[in-house]
């Protein structure tokens, strides 16, 4: 028998979040972000439950070649654009929409030969300074990108940094408006934490929006808000099982550096999970776990193969017993990955990436 861990791909929870994405930016039309492998989940395994999007986003060009092997014909778009001249050969073979953010990537499209002219998204930067074209530049290059006769149509987009965050996107969503008021073309700005917090308005949602996040069923800002309270279920289940259980006597240690002592006799449950299944290892003491579905919290520090958990809540538990690290349990429990990821210092978003290859994937409903 194999290790008992497991990570489940939720098909129709993928499909609930996608419509969410749409019941919060009514009428406008959806990417599903499936870069990074569908943030963990693999394209392959997520595309059942996405199908329902309107076009693929992504950033990698093989993804976009598995995402056309798996027979989908409608938009997939290159949000970073190409890498290299010899890529618009691939856009054009495959008929792939590209973000353009750079001078080089207008002068790699001036010289390519095509029979076919290509749609491009335009990027703006408006303050978040990663990628795309500040605003007088910005005009500069869409009348060079109107000129081209490899260009077709010129969409326009920008990216926020701060959409789930204090400082809000009405600074950004300005500088857009401004550079863009008098140019024709579809828009696109809206990523998981514009749809949820200001979908409504129709300047934020324009005709595309982008959820990433969202669509994998983690709030984009918790811990203000959490997926429950976005309507977002979980689409990937991380499970696993106990493999053994001790009995510890008051002031007995469990793990590496003894770091938890057991202030009264208790049974701990060692789980096959570790840091090398992308487990975060500076998950300490108190990281909620489920049990057979029951919430309880784990002990001391991972390892790379296996953890501790605290069995007091669920005496019944013994080896064999279900272990839900994050994701919905076999009786329905739910334990956001977001409070996981917030024990380990981080994000949702990380944890699906981190997924390692070693641990077996199947997709459920
Ligand atoms: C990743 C990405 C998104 C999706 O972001 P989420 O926060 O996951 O919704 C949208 N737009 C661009 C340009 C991205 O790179």
């Amino acid at each position: 028998m194999p290790r008992p861990i497991q990570a489940l791909i939720h098909t129709e929870a993928l499909a609930h979040n996608l419509r969410r994405a749409r019941q919060a930016a009514p009428d406008a039309r959806v990417w599903a972000v499936v870069k990074a492998n569908a943030y963990g989940h693999g394209i392959e395994r997520a595309f059942a439950g996405l199908r329902g999007a309107d076009g693929f986003a992504l950033l990698d060009l093989a993804e976009a070649e598995r995402v056309r092997g798996l027979g989908w014909r409608g938009p997939v778009l290159l949000l970073e654009g190409v890498f290299e001249p010899r890529d618009l050969e691939l856009c054009s073979r495959l008929d792939l929409w590209h973000g353009v953010h750079c001078v080089e990537q207008i002068d790699w499209l001036a010289a390519h030969k095509t029979h076919k002219p290509h749609r491009v998204f335009l990027k703006m930067n408006t303050g978040m300074n990663r990628l795309g074209f500040r605003a007088d530049a910005f005009r500069t290059a869409w009348a060079r990108l109107n000129a081209l006769p490899q260009v077709d149509e010129i969409s326009l987009m920008t990216h926020f940094s701060d959409a789930d965050g204090e400082r809000g996107i009405a600074h950004q969503v300005a500088a857009f408006e401004a550079a863009t008021r008098d140019l024709p073309g579809e828009r696109s700005l809206a990523n998981s934490a514009a749809v949820l917090r200001y979908g409504r308005d129709p300047a934020v949602r324009a005709d595309w929006v982008r959820p990433g996040i969202l669509a994998y069923g983690s709030s984009p800002d918790f811990p203000a808000h959490d997926a429950a309270h976005w309507h977002l279920q979980p689409t990937m289940s991380l499970r696993s099982r106990l493999i053994a259980v001790q009995a510890l006597a008051a002031g007995e240690h469990v793990g590496y550096g003894s770091r938890f002592t057991a202030e009264a006799p208790m049974r701990v449950g060692v789980v096959a999970c570790g840091y090398a299944d992308g487990y975060p290892r500076v998950c300490d003491t108190g990281t909620p776990v489920l049990v057979d579905g029951i919430r309880t919290r784990t002990l001391g520090r991972v390892s790379m193969d296996m953890l501790a958990v605290d069995l007091g809540p669920v005496p019944h538990a013994g080896v064999g017993s279900e272990v839900t690290l994050w994701g919905r349990a076999g009786n329905g429990a739910v334990l956001p990955i977001d409070e996981v990821a917030r024990a380990g210092g981080t994000l949702g978003y990380e944890l699906m990436c981190a997924l390692a290859p070693r641990v077996p994937v199947e997709v459920a409903d």
